[in-house]
Order: structure tokens, then C-alpha cells, then sequence
């Protein structure tokens, strides 16, 4: 399918995006926009392409750190491409990218479909938790997706089968924005897929500081072990540098506990990734996109 131009109108200059972060840090995009429809969001990545400038894929912003110093690119942001009830064609349902993961979680619990209960607690957009194939020990949200529909550079609307996608933890190889997906789920007529929600959201807001401005998980789990576990006996928990802490709830997470610069968390960062390497020689991959790209 070829897409339209995008309306007049459709980009704004220097829009400030530390509110559209959990982490409540980052400073402005050059440019901006976040269209409501598939087509319109293809035709505005397409010239965005066009200008030259680097294009970032703006979710519910809730695996990020931006740079204090903002973005000079554009910046294409999905939360009006968002469905207000998903659609449901027997075992399978269909939702807009943008639309909040939470309320597709909990739509499917209600109507007695299960697969995505595992991910409650998650904040963010389904397309971003596509693109980040989230999930954790209840399962990835990669297992669900039946096929997406994504725009390519040219604008156009593409349809991709799951079996398209590079799945892995905590990531794919997906890199255009993705509009719209279908997931496969399993009816379980009762109350079981509920309970279990329930269940999973008690078990992370135990353990985890939920309610924090924070990007999640700082750290993907090394292979075989628990980045949280590393950094817990490497004694980092509480750790301060400005308003960037290391979660004494969960030692995995950093969290802004006031008005925390970018800098500052990527600073932080660093200590600990160096800490653990030199206790245990066990090097920290950031799960938590930095934009631009940094390495730690
Ligand atoms: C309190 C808390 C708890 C969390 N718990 C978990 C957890 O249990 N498991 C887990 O996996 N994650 C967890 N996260 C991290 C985060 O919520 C997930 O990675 C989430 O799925 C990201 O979605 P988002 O819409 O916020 O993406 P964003 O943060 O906006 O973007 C993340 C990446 O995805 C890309 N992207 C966003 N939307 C699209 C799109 N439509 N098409 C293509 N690319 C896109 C962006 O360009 C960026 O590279 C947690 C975060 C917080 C703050």
C-alpha cells in the first residue's frame, strides 16, 4: 500500500520530551510530529527520512534516556495511532501500535484470552514492546504476534508474519516504525487469566519500584545470571550521583528521584557497569536505548 503525504501541519519545531518519558529526563526534538493515522504516519516518515536528519520512533517513551541537550533529528512519536478498544477476530486481535500495552493486557484478561497476561506491569505502547520484544519470566511479547504491518522508508505500508522478525531477548532486528499488529492468543473461558494477572502485578510492584521515574531494567541479564543480583553484591544499592539513583528496591534500576540529568544517569551507569566488571569480570549490556546513541 503507498501512502499518502503527510497534512500540512504535521511537524512542529523543538517539542520538549522529558514529559513523554518515564524517566522525566531529555531535552527537545528538532523536529516532531505524532499523526493518528497508519497512512499519515508512513507519508511523515518518509519525508522524514528525506530530510537526512537522524528519525527516532517515539512510544510511550518508558525504555529511553534522551539527551539533555535534546535531539537534532525528527522525532516521530505513535501515541495517537492508538486503538481504543482492540479488535477481535476469534483468538486473534488486532491493535493500533501506538495503544498503551497496559490496556490491551487487561482487555484480554476481561475477555478471556490469554497469552499476554505475563506482560501487566509493563508501561509503554504495544509497538514499543514490539520493538523491544518485551516480556520477562512469563514470556516475550514476540510469542503473541501473529503478523505487523510496518512503513518502510518509501512510506509504504508493508504486512510482515512473524516469522519475519529476529525475535531475541529484549530486542529485534525491527527498525521502521511498526503501525499496527495482530496478535495470536488462547481462549480460557473463567477467571484464570485474570487471576494470574493479578498475580504477576502483585509479584512485580513486590519487587520492583514501579511507581519511580525510572527506564525499567538498566542492564539486560547477563547469560545465566541477574544483573540486579550483580549489582546488589557489588553494594551499589542506594548509590547517588545528582537525583540518579540505584533503586534500593531493585538494584537493577536507576530512578530520577528529583531533577536528574541525563548525565548524571549515564554517569551512574558507568560506575556500576565498571563496579561489576571489576568484581566479577562480567561486562553490563544497557537494555535502555540511549538517544543519540551513546555507549556506556
Ligand atoms: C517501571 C518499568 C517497568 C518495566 N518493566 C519491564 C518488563 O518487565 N519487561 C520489559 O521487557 N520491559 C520493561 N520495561 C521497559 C519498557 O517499558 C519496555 O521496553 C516497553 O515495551 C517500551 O515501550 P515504549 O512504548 O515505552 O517504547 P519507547 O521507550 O518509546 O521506545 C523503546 C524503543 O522502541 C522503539 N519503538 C517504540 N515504538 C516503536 C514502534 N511503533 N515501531 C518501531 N519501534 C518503536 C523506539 O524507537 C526505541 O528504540 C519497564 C519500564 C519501566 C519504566
Amino acid at each position: 500500500m503507498t501512502s499518502c503525504c503527510a497534512p500540512e501541519g504535521t511537524f512542529r519545531r523543538d517539542e520538549p520530551l522529558a514529559m513523554r518519558t518515564t524517566f522525566r529526563i531529555g531535552g527537545p526534538a528538532a523536529l516532531f510530529a505524532e499523526p493518528a493515522e497508519r497512512d499519515h504516519f508512513a507519508a511523515a516518515y518518509a519525508e522524514a527520512v528525506a530530510t537526512g536528519r537522524p528519525v527516532y520512533i517515539l512510544g510511550g517513551g518508558s525504555n529511553l534516556l534522551i539527551s539533555d541537550e535534546g535531539l537534532d533529528g525528527v522525532v516521530l512519536c505513535t501515541r495517537n495511532l492508538a486503538s481504543r478498544r482492540p479488535e477481535r477476530h476469534g483468538e486473534r486481535l488486532f491493535v493500533l501500535a501506538g495503544t498503551p500495552l497496559a490496556s490491551v493486557v487487561n482487555w484480554s484478561a476481561t475477555h478471556e484470552l490469554a497469552g499476554l497476561e505475563g506482560l501487566v506491569g509493563i508501561p509503554g505502547t504495544v509497538g514499543g514492546a514490539i520493538r523491544m520484544n518485551a516480556g520477562g519470566r512469563n514470556g516475550c511479547i514476540g510469542e503473541r504476534v501473529a503478523r505487523l504491518w510496518s512503513a518502510d522508508r518509501s512510506g509504504r505500508i508493508c504486512e510482515k508474519a512473524t516469522s519475519d522478525v529476529a525475535w531475541a531477548y529484549r530486542s529485534s532486528d525491527i527498525s521502521d516504525p511498526v503501525l499496527a499488529v495482530e496478535f495470536q492468543l488462547r481462549s480460557e473461558p473463567g477467571d484464570a487469566v485474570s487471576r494470574r494477572r493479578r498475580e504477576y502485578l502483585q509479584a512485580k510492584s513486590a519487587a520492583q519500584p514501579i511507581r519511580s521515574h525510572s527506564a525499567g531494567c538498566f542492564f539486560k541479564n547477563p547469560e545465566g545470571a541477574s544483573a540486579g543480583r550483580l549489582i546488589e553484591m557489588a553494594g551499589l544499592k542506594g548509590r547517588r550521583l545528582g537525583d540518579a539513583c540505584v533503586s534500593a528496591k531493585h538494584a537493577n534500576f536507576i530512578v530520577n528521584v528529583g531533577r536528574a540529568r541525563a548525565a548524571d544517569v549515564l554517569r551512574l551507569a558507568q560506575t556500576v557497569r565498571e563496579r561489576v566488571r571489576d568484581l566479577y569480570g562480567i561486562g553490563l549490556e544497557s537494555e535502555v536505548h540511549c538517544w543519540p546513541q551513546t555507549s556506556l
